[in-house]
């Protein structure tokens, strides 16, 4: 059985390899490690090899995990998708919200950020493949939801996150991180200080790499096969 820390490695590696091959400095691609459906033992595991963003997708699940590793002041990162009652927690325990697709779940994670800890880092999340079973903000009204968002007093928008339909072929993979990509270069022109592109996970993560990821959210490659989530 591969341990946990030499899986971690495995996906640095990767990491390394495709930032070599598409001309990255790979100081800007940052590892979010996806444990939803895993243990706190686990998360311990790969935090003890030096990982220290985890991402969870069940509030109640997350909080279950960050009460039993408090001792390691790791960041925690919510991925999953946005109820307007579970606000409240999200605001009070994460460091980061990357699913963030409409302004009243924004303003709601503001008001309710403690006065006493430091703005909630926040990724829009967009839905680049326009599915219409997808959450996300449509490409059409991310600009104006991300300028209404960067105007929040307790967030700090850092930047877009998305989920592409899955594809096995590199080239259809590129395609909505690269649509990803140039709306994050247009929000910067228009002045917007972002710095974080979430996209890539264990499957496609080269192709996001190529296309400028700056944050992978990687689940499987790191703890396995989840049976359920
Ligand atoms: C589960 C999940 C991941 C990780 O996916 P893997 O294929 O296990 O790497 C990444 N992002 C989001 C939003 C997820 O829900």
């Amino acid at each position: 059985m591969t341990t946990l820390p030499a899986k971690l490695q495995a996906v640095l590696v990767r990491v390394a390899r495709a930032a070599s091959e598409y001309g990255r400095d790979p100081a800007g691609i940052d590892l979010l490690a996806v444990s939803k459906a895993w243990p706190a033992a686990d998360i311990r595991e790969v935090a003890a090899a030096g990982q220290r963003a985890f991402g969870e997708s069940f509030v109640q699940e997350g909080l279950e995990k960050m009460a039993k590793l408090r001792d390691l002041g790791l960041d925690w990162h919510f991925i999953g998708s946005l109820q307007s009652n579970k606000t409240r927690v999200l605001a009070e325990a994460f460091n980061w919200v990357h699913s963030v697709d409409r302004l009243r779940i924004g303003e709601r994670l503001s008001e309710q950020r403690p006065a006493s800890l430091p703005p909630l880092s926040i990724c829009l999340q967009v839905n680049v493949s326009g599915e219409a079973s997808k959450s996300g903000v449509a490409i059409a009204e991310a600009r104006t939801l991300a300028h209404a968002v960067a105007g929040l007093p307790k967030l700090r928008l850092r930047g877009l996150m998305t989920i592409p339909a899955r594809s096995d072929d590199f080239l259809t993979q590129r395609r909505p991180f690269r649509r990803l990509r140039e709306l994050f270069e247009q929000l910067q022109a228009d002045g917007l200080a972002l710095d974080t592109l979430s996209m890539g996970m264990s499957h496609d993560l080269e192709a996001a790499i190529a296309e400028g990821a700056t944050l992978l959210r990687v689940g499987t490659a790191i703890f396995g096969e989840r049976n359920r989530a």
